[in-house]
């Protein structure tokens, strides 16, 4: 699709241009930390001092954040949420589990529980895009599989363990963590990659993990083999030792532990939450009073406040907007591309500046009167 020739003014433009949903805007002054810090740390030992301090205060930053009650624990390794869900069907899923499902990356986890030839079938809750799924209280399921929220489509859903039973509640939280409030009495296990909300970079899981979770895991173990890079007993015990089974990118943990001293130092998640809510509330009301835009979710209660998903008339390609902000370094504002509608995505993670995020509006609008 060809770009047409439209020049924004400088001044309209938000200062930083990052708006993808993962890998997101990295703070500046995290990147400029981890430089400072660089030759006593980038290239030392992942057994060592330096990098197993960088662990220990990501692990107690996000017991913090959190406010984890006793008995949990913070669990991490390498390889991210897709790799949790792989983990998970060794050492968290019995024998069936129920997903509801919403979007690809819910679907993706569904699949792998369908597909392990050890498992059960899986009880798939699914409702259509833009939309959320209910739980079957009656299933037989012994784990049920959440998502805060679905990157894909934009539908945040709140995370709540249904009354009775005796099911683990297993929560892929990796647009949702560091943005969004929850209880963890709520869940088992609360799982997420550090390239979103946490402002790193990927390839890192990090999981907290409930007594209950903790107790299927190591009885799980005693039951069946796992490849030790599977296996989340490996990575509850290298965890208590500030370690990962094997190398992580130590860049990433630098990242993330900066990432989460700034949500602490800020006022933890009610703050973060706060940032994001007001970001995605203007994203929101500004497509609801504009000809050409409207929120894809339909119900409020249901819109993320950390991926913002906004329908954009036919006649308006979005690839055209797009392709005139990437002209102009603002990137990734497209939607998620199997979704396959007329769509814009914009990330209001916590490190994305509320009045960036109006600037940006102010510039789709430009580009769309000026096309
Ligand atoms: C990004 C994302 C994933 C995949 O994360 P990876 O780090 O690429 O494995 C999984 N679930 C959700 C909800 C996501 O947003």
């Amino acid at each position: 699709m060809p770009t047409p020739p439209i020049s924004i003014p400088r001044e309209l433009l938000p200062r930083d241009g990052r708006f993808g949903s993962g890998p997101s805007l990295v703070r500046p002054a995290a990147v400029e930390a981890l430089a400072s810090a660089a030759t006593g740390y980038l290239g030392t030992s992942h057994r060592k001092a330096p990098v197993k301090l960088v662990v220990a205060d990501v692990r107690a930053g996000l017991r913090e954040l959190y406010g984890l009650p006793n008995g949990y624990e913070v669990a991490l390794g390498i390889g991210g949420a897709t790799l949790f869900w792989d983990a998970a069907v060794f050492g968290l899923i019995e024998s069936r589990s129920q997903h509801l499902v919403c979007g690809e990356f819910s679907a993706k986890f569904a699949a792998v529980a369908a597909n392990a030839p050890h498992l059960l079938d899986p009880v798939v809750r699914e409702a259509p895009p833009g939309s959320a799924p209910t739980v079957d209280d009656g299933a037989d399921d012994d784990t049920l599989a959440l998502i805060h929220n679905e990157t894909s489509t934009g539908v945040m859903m709140p995370v709540r363990r249904p009354a009775g039973g005796e099911r683990l509640v297993v929560v892929d939280a990796t647009s949702a963590a560091g943005a969004a409030p929850v209880d963890p009495l709520d869940f088992d296990a609360y799982y997420f990659s550090p390239q979103k909300a946490f402002a790193s970079e990927g390839g890192l899981w990090l999981a907290l993990l409930s007594p209950a979770a903790v107790e299927r895991i190591s009885r799980l173990r005693e039951a069946r083999w796992a490849p030790p890079t599977l296996d989340l007993a490996v990575a509850v015990e290298n965890a208590a030792k500030d370690q990962t089974y094997n190398t992580p990118a130590l860049a990433t943990l630098f990242l993330l532990r900066e990432q989460i001293r700034w949500m602490l130092d800020n006022g933890g998640l009610e703050w973060t939450s706060g940032r994001s809510t007001r970001s995605a509330r203007h994203i929101y009301a500004w497509a609801e009073r504009s000809e050409y835009a409207a929120p894809f979710v339909t119900d409020p209660a249901l819109r993320s406040t950390t991926t913002v998903t906004v329908d954009v008339t036919d006649d308006i390609p979005v690839a055209e907007i797009g392709g005139v902000l990437r002209d102009h370094g603002v990137v990734d504002i497209e939607g998620y591309r199997k979704l396959g509608r007329n769509q814009l995505r914009i990330a209001t993670f916590p490190s994305i500046d509320p009045e960036d995020v109006a600037r940006l509006t102010a510039c789709i609008d430009f580009v769309v009167a000026h096309r």
